[in-house]
């Protein structure tokens, strides 16, 4: 069955048709700047060149509607008709605590969506938005919903529960979620394939290191506990966002400066993490590995403190589940990066773990970078969002 996956956000909507027998990619895209000026579509058929389409998108269903022509065009399509599409994939950000799992599609479950639009501002609407526009275009068509939050949902209280008065969680449903949950679950299933052992008789940290970034212990197939929280603010230091602190810097930079929590917040999201850190030399891990290279310092202070909160959480995470069989590095920098890698796996000694130099810098392939012999295996899993939600996508529709 054909399975269109969509990840709308709230001027883009990304895409790929992948055929859930033979798990290949058929097509991919995007399309930018919707409701934008300047919006246009990006479109490559496996195998194929990349198409560029400068186009008017006034809205999501009209961005739809022209992914929906590129896929069935005479000359460069992929399918004859939309009857080819058996179903579709939605990526969705926030599930709240009414989904742990992959679900279709319905009314009402559209309205428990819209229930968590509070909780997840940004991503949820435009999420709701993409559904409504395919479901318009493509009627008839079975539509499920991946949550990033769902794979979390099975975290214990201790994990989940801030600190603060009850009445907060009882009242505004105010908890640990946690994000990147399709990425920590197909990663942590892979690992185990890898491995050649069932994900339930492992331990395995996940360390999904991209421009966002998040850690999270699975203990036996699991989830027990992710760093980020209520929101993606939480966690490690990410390209531009905070990751944790003392919750106090807010006040205090509020009195010095008297700027609003709307203005604080934006600085905790958009001018922090590696960003902040390096006096805004980049946020981008690649300017910033170059330059520590080269001995730049700002460089250097941001990747620094970077690998120390990783190390910090792979540290808690060993402790919360009594030890760990297997350390993941997955996404962007998780992947790509033997240098990050490196400054990582160097404090983890005492798991036993030495690095495999010349594994540690293959690219692009499911790799232990581990020597053998070592305690905790250290692996490599290229994540594969849009697989993992074709696949669920196509478990529902045809159960
Ligand atoms: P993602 O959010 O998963 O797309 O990851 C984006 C981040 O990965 C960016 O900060 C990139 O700089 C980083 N990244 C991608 N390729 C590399 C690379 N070869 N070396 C270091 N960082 C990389």
């Amino acid at each position: 069955m054909n399975i269109l996956v969509i990840n709308c956000g709230s001027s883009s909507l990304k895409f790929q048709l992948i055929d859930s027998e033979s798990e290949k990619l058929i097509a991919k895209g995007l399309c930018e700047r919707i409701a934008i000026e300047g919006s246009r579509l990006v479109y490559t058929p496996a195998g194929g060149e990349k198409q560029i389409t400068e186009a008017p998108m006034r809205d999501h269903k009209e961005a739809v509607s022209l992914v929906l022509k590129a896929l069935t065009d005479e000359k460069t399509g992929v399918v004859k008709s939309l009857d080819e599409i058996g179903a579709v994939g939605h990526r969705l950000v926030h599930g709240g605590e009414h989904f742990s799992k992959a679900t279709l599609i319905t009314e009402e479950v559209k309205k428990a969506i819209q229930d968590c639009c509070e909780l997840a501002p940004l991503h949820n609407p435009a999420n709701l938005i993409g559904i409504e526009a395919c479901e318009a275009l493509m009627p008839g068509t079975p539509m499920v919903g991946v949550f990033d939050t769902a794979f979390h949902q099975t975290m214990p209280e201790e994990a989940y529960m801030y600190a603060i008065p009850y009445r907060y969680y009882q009242d505004y449903k105010i908890r640990r979620y946690g994000f990147h949950g399709t990425s920590h679950a197909y990663v942590s299933k892979r690992a185990a394939a890898v491995l050649g052992q069932p994900v339930e008789s492992l331990k395995t940290i996940v360390c999904h290191l991209g421009n966002g970034a998040s850690v999270s212990a699975v203990k036996y197939g699991k989830c027990i506990d992710t760093s980020m929280g209520l929101t993606p603010l939480e966690g490690l230091v990410m390209g531009t966002r905070s990751g944790d602190i003392d919750p106090a810097i807010i006040e205090f930079i509020a009195h010095k400066e008297g700027k609003s929590i709307d203005e604080i917040m934006n600085i905790l999201n958009k001018e922090s993490g590696v960003y902040g850190l390096s006096n805004g030399f980049s946020s981008d891990f690649r300017d910033l590995e170059d330059a520590y290279l080269e001995g730049n310092e700002d460089a250097a202070r941001a990747l620094k403190a970077f690998s120390q909160r990783v190390i910090k959480y792979i540290g808690a995470y060993v402790a919360e589940m009594d030890g760990a069989d297997a350390i993941c590095f997955t996404a962007g920098l998780g992947e790509n990066s033997p240098i990050i890698r490196d400054m990582v796996c160097a404090s983890l000694s005492y798991l036993g773990i030495t690095l495999d130099e010349e594994a540690n810098h293959k690219r692009g392939e499911e790799i232990i970078i581990s020597r053998p012999g070592s305690g905790t295996k250290v692996l490599v899993i290229p994540t594969n969002e849009e697989l993992a939600i074709a696949r669920e996508t196509a478990e529902i529709v045809k159960s």
